[in-house]
This record gives C-alpha cells, sequence and structure tokens, in this order.
C-alpha cells in the first residue's frame, strides 16, 4: 500500500472494514495485561493511541462489534464481525482510539516505547528487545 503522508492507513484481515488516522500516535506500548492476551489470542497486544479526532472510518464502521468485559471499568475489544479481525476501539469516556497494531497496513511512524503489565506476561514469551519494563501500568 503506498503511504499518504500524514495519514496511516488501517484493515481487518477479509477488507471490510478500513480506518485512516491523521498525524501521530500519542503513545504505543506492548500490552501483556492478561485481558489483553486472551483478547487477542497472541503473546501480548501492541497498542497505538490516537485521540478521536485524528480517526476516521472509511469503510465497514457497522461491522465493527465491540465486547466490554463485564466487570472491568474500560477493557474492551472491537472486532470485524465477518472475519474476527481486532480493529479500532473509539473509548468516548476516556477521548481516545485504542488502534491495534497488528491492523496497521502503514507505518504509524512511532514504534512502541515499552511494556506493560509484564507481571501478567504468558511464561513461554520472552521480551528480548531492550524497551523498559513495567510491572503494571507506569505511574504518569
Ligand atoms: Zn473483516
Ligand atoms: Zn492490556
Amino acid at each position: 500500500m503506498t503511504p499518504r503522508e500524514g495519514i496511516t492507513e488501517g484493515s481487518c484481515l477479509c477488507g471490510k472494514v478500513a480506518y485512516e488516522v491523521t498525524g501521530a500516535p500519542v503513545r504505543a506500548m506492548h500490552c501483556h495485561c492478561t485481558r489483553c492476551r486472551l483478547g487477542r489470542s497472541a503473546a501480548h497486544a501492541t497498542n497505538f493511541f490516537y485521540k478521536v479526532d485524528q480517526f476516521r472510518w472509511t469503510r465497514g464502521q457497522s461491522l465493527a462489534t465491540e465486547y466490554k468485559v463485564p466487570d472491568a471499568k474500560f477493557h474492551a475489544v472491537a472486532f470485524c464481525s465477518h472475519c474476527g479481525s481486532k480493529v479500532p476501539r473509539i473509548s468516548a469516556e476516556r477521548g481516545v482510539v485504542l488502534v491495534p497494531g497488528g491492523s496497521l497496513d502503514t507505518d504509524p511512524g512511532m514504534k512502541p516505547t515499552g511494556h506493560i503489565f509484564v507481571a501478567d506476561k504468558a511464561p513461554w514469551f520472552d521480551i528480548t528487545d531492550p524497551l523498559p519494563q513495567h510491572a503494571q501500568m507506569p505511574a504518569g
């Protein structure tokens, strides 16, 4: 996919859902919490955060289905109801959009800056990069 200046694009596996974001992510982290691992069926999530006004759906918004963990304050995942890929979730209450890194089709221009909730890390997964590791969420 040819990158467009200042725009990062993403989509799901079947291609029915697509989105774009304008500008750089606010932050990006690898999250090892149990909810992220189960929600992504992966060793960990890689989450990019944007402000709500940076984000827009370009296709298939109606297929983006949300599951909120019943006993969680905020934690939810959004997925394409056709193919099951994780797609961005707009968290209006926090004013952020959480973009699953694996759904990005073009380079967001920023790499994750650390690992969080390492206390919950999968025992079969080793972190081999030099990024800072936080047992929970770093303060501040
Ligand atoms: Zn899909
Ligand atoms: Zn997490």
